[in-house]
């Protein structure tokens, strides 16, 4: 066990997005990378703005994508509590701390933290107000990704609002220190408030933790940081989509970071062996979803078939108003197994399995007219159906090569092509001309209902 420990410190003040999940994945893999602790901490003080049920939507959204905490609530450890509002009285030792080591004052009923040096007067034209400013040094911040930083902090701030709550900064860094955190992983839009912890981890005697700053995330088109108000910008989104959490995981991993060669698809443990500070990039990443929802289409072709019809029932579960979902389930579920199956290789994602699939659960499909005038304007289809209703009786339907081969000693005979039979074929078993191969469609739907869709569109068209 390494002697490094982070910690991921989300607010629970809206939905979890793929900036916090990022900022998360990236603490997790330092953490498992080095062996060292990932803790989960709470910073909730801002109690107007947090919600019991904002908290869950952290919790389960961690845990789906398999980013397990060492320390922090529900799993405890010894430094906790490990929600803010429970520390209260953390706070005011270190508070009484400060104001021992003479480091603070009280002004319009708030306590101010005390930077040192000679005050000075001087007028602010942003504010448009005289302000005290203060002598003093630029804080260095040594950062792992940054570089070296610096900025000068001049001007006291406060630590305890005259509400009695403790400002952010001030919490932040008490945490930090009470729970011996080693590196600071977060979000770049931190940086300008990292001179302001380092005095205070400094006017507290603690040591100064490891900063290391990861760039912004860019919203996919224009300029500007992603928020949570973009189009994809919610994890729970891709839960409720049916995404592979591991492909998630692998797309954010890519987010600020590459393994040092232009390698994407990866397993977790490669990605763990070769995470490391220094190779997160600064400039910033752009978010992309299609590059996304390639990963999930990557990782959804492998998934091993238990896995996959599994994840494919999930979803149809989920989706209660949707009758072609409910036909689906409703089905002999080896049959549902197999027309998953058939389908894996063929689509970009889960939720595009209710549709793609319906008319495998249902006699009652629509014909596509365009496709149905294109194929029926060209050759003799009709009789390419009744040839194929007249053979189908004697064809081994075992497998899909035995399938191709009984039309294709069909076509032979009758001196025509697969494709003959082919479109037509595929027209009366689904209404389209997109789908599954269609020997594997034969082979699926079976014989009884393979003759009885032949028949009936043959009757349909006259
Ligand atoms: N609660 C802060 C946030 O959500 C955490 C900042 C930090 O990681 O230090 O951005």
């Amino acid at each position: 066990m390494s002697h490094v420990r982070v910690r991921f410190a989300p607010s629970p003040t809206g939905f979890f997005h793929i900036g916090s999940a990022r900022t998360a994945l990236f603490n997790w893999l330092y953490a498992r990378h080095t062996g060292g602790t990932f803790v989960l901490r709470i910073e909730d003080t801002d109690k107007e703005r947090n919600s019991e049920a904002f908290l869950n939507v952290i919790y389960d959204s961690l845990t789906w994508l398999g980013m397990t905490w060492d320390e922090g609530p529900k799993v405890g450890g010894n430094f906790g509590p490990y929600r803010q509002s429970e520390r209260t009285e953390i706070y005011r030792e270190y508070l009484a701390k400060l104001t021992a080591a003479g480091r603070t004052y009280e002004k319009d009923g708030a306590i101010w933290f005390k930077l040192l040096g000679e005050r000075y007067e001087v007028f602010d034209e942003h504010r448009k107000k005289t302000v005290t400013k203060v002598k003093t040094e630029p804080t260095v911040i040594d950062d792992q990704i940054r570089g070296r930083v610096e900025r000068v902090e001049d001007e006291d701030f406060v630590i305890f609002r005259s509400d009695g709550n403790p400002v952010f900064h001030f919490v932040n860094v008490v945490d930090d220190i009470a729970m011996q955190i080693t590196h600071v992983i977060r979000g770049e839009d931190h940086l300008s408030n990292t001179s302001k912890h380092v005095e205070l981890f400094k006017a507290l005697g603690a040591p100064v933790p490891q900063f290391a700053h990861i760039p912004l995330i860019l919203k996919q088109n224009g300029p500007g940081k992603m928020s949570k108000r973009d189009q994809g910008a919610l994890i729970e989104e891709y839960q409720r989509r049916g995404y592979l959490p591991e492909a998630l995981v692998n797309f954010l991993s890519l987010l600020g970071w590459n393994p040092g060669d232009d390698r994407e698809k990866m397993p977790i443990a490669e990605i763990i062996r070769l995470f490391d500070l220094p190779g997160v990039n600064q400039s910033n990443a752009r978010f992309d979803d299609k590059k996304l929802a390639h990963m999930n289409m990557a990782y959804l072709l492998e998934q091993p078939a238990d896995r996959f019809v599994s994840l494919a029932r999930d979803y149809f579960s989920r989706q209660t108003e949707n009758p072609a979902a409910q036909a689906a389930l409703a089905a002999d579920p080896a049959y549902f197994r197999e027309v998953m199956l058939l389908s894996q290789p063929k689509i970009k994602g889960v939720e595009e399995l209710p549709a793609y699939t319906a008319y495998f659960f249902t006699e009652d499909f629509a014909i596509d007219a365009k496709v149905r005038d294109k194929v029926l304007g060209k050759g003799d289809p009709q009789a390419r159906l009744r040839e194929l209703i007249e053979a189908l009786p004697a064809f081994d339907l075992s497998s899909d090569t035995a399938i191709e081969e009984g039309i294709k000693s069909l076509a032979t005979a009758k001196s025509l092509g697969f494709g003959d039979y082919q479109s037509v074929a595929r027209l009366a078993l689904s209404g389209t001309n997109v789908g599954p191969s269609i020997t594997g469609m034969i082979r699926v739907l079976g014989r009884d209902r393979t003759l009885a869709r032949f028949e009936r569109f043959l009757a349909s068209v006259g």
